[in-house]
């Protein structure tokens, strides 16, 4: 008997392990795994009617007991006009939440490791890459008090197929600088994955895993490990847990490289301290295949709090024997709290202490900000559609 859509699987949201193993429980040999790996995520097909290379009871089969669904996208909002302004996009969790989604479009024909920190832009015509930047909580229990997403508190975990639906969205059902791709469909050109959008994704750990196994596997998206970035407050349990499980690009939101002050701007500190979490750094670096990788350490400016010279120095000390790069984030003002921007030459001079010490500094471009997608500005305005929980998530 056909089963009701709600009480069906979600094919969208297993890796190839999970999937192998769900097959196996319906008796479907392993190597359909890959098959269906493609026909979802490198031909975008949710029909399993459609599967021409599965055998025809097979498909009727998988109509009756799974579907292949993603999110839904319940706003586009693009109040900038300008050619390659980011686009931000509302997705409808099935918590009744709303999480936000911002595709970046990259204008540079170079590739940097992280697309999003890139501060150079070519006038060169390549393709149009992008970097998608995607959420894994509906609010986040963090609460560092500079984040519009912290002020919400938690609300939900978003499930592995609005995760990993949230590429598929991005490739397939965005219309958005398109470009034709090898197999003849249309696909953005979704060279970059960075999971900076709502949420701490350290705490909603295993959906994540499995998004991330899928962005690289070769069957599915074939992302570098480079070109996907985890960004954490610091989750020092999960950052271990993630040694041998995983290998995509990590950063860390250090902020400050004093526990006094980083207990207050990333409260999870109070947890896991500063000596900690760059243990765990060193940890996950030595755990990785490849050994010229790096740690990227985000420090969002903020006037007159973490951006004196010599805060600068003492970044610079703290971080002297771990192989990283520094991210210097210009604060992106929110209606819910009082911080300010540190000035422009404030950063310059911040960055320009790390970079004669030897550092690799970016400065984030403060893109999106006007469609409120740029970094910390993330649901902001939708806090009061959504049904607002206190900090429930134990941390
Ligand atoms: N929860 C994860 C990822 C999401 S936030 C994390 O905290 O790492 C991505 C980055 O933007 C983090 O470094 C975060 O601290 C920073 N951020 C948050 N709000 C910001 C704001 N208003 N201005 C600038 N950066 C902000
Ligand atoms: Fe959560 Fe990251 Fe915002 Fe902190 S900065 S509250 S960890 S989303």
């Amino acid at each position: 008997m056909n089963k009701s859509q709600e009480t069906k699987v979600n094919l969208l949201g297993y890796s190839r392990a999970e999937l192998i193993s769900w097959l196996a429980r319906q008796n479907i040999p392993k190597f359909r795994s890959k098959q269906l790996i493609k026909w979802i995520h490198q031909k975008g097909v949710l029909d399993f009617l459609s599967m021409t290379d599965l055998p025809y009871s097979m498909r009727e089969e998988l109509n009756e007991i799974a579907i292949i669904k993603p999110p839904l996208i319940s706003e586009e909002i693009n109040h900038d006009s300008q050619i390659n302004a980011p686009q931000k996009y509302l997705i409808s969790t099935s918590q009744n939440n709303k999480v936000e989604m911002v595709l970046i479009p990259q204008e540079s024909s170079k590739s940097s490791d992280n697309d999003i920190d890139e501060q150079k832009s070519s006038t060169r015509q390549a393709s149009i890459r992008q970097t998608l930047c995607i959420s894994t909580q509906a609010g986040c229990a963090v609460g560092c008090p500079f984040c519009a997403t912290g002020k919400q508190g938690f609300n939900s975990n978003l499930t592995s197929d609005e995760i990993i639906g949230q590429l598929w969205l991005g490739v397939y059902s965005i219309d958005s600088h398109k470009i034709k791709h090898h197999s003849g469909i249309d696909k953005n050109n979704i060279s970059n994955v960075v999971f900076m959008g709502m949420g701490e994704p350290l705490l909603n750990f295993e959906p994540v895993m499995s998004a991330c196994d899928l962005f690289l596997d070769d069957e599915a998206y074939g992302l570098s490990r480079r070109k996907v970035t985890i960004s954490t407050s610091g989750v020092v349990p999960m950052i271990d847990r993630m040694c041998g499980r995983t290998e995509v690009a990590l950063a860390v939101s250090l902020h400050s490289s004093d526990d006094e002050l980083r207990n207050e701007l990333v409260p999870i500190n109070k947890k896991y301290p500063i000596s900690d979490l760059l243990s765990v750094c060193k940890k996950y670096l030595k755990s990785l295949s490849q050994k010229d990788r790096q740690i990227t350490f985000e420090y969002t400016m903020l006037d007159g709090i973490n951006d004196s010279i010599s805060q600068a120095k003492d970044l610079a000390r703290i971080l002297a024997n771990i192989p990283c790069k520094i991210n210097l984030i210009p604060y992106n003002p929110s209606p819910f709290a009082d911080y300010k921007r540190s000035s422009d030459k404030k950063i310059y001079d911040f960055s320009s202490v790390l970079i004669n010490k030897g550092y690799i500094v970016t400065t984030r471009k403060t893109r999106g900000s006007k469609i409120k997608a740029a970094c910390g500005q993330l649901s902001g305005e939708i806090i009061s559609k959504s049904k607002q929980k206190s900090n429930v998530y134990k941390i």
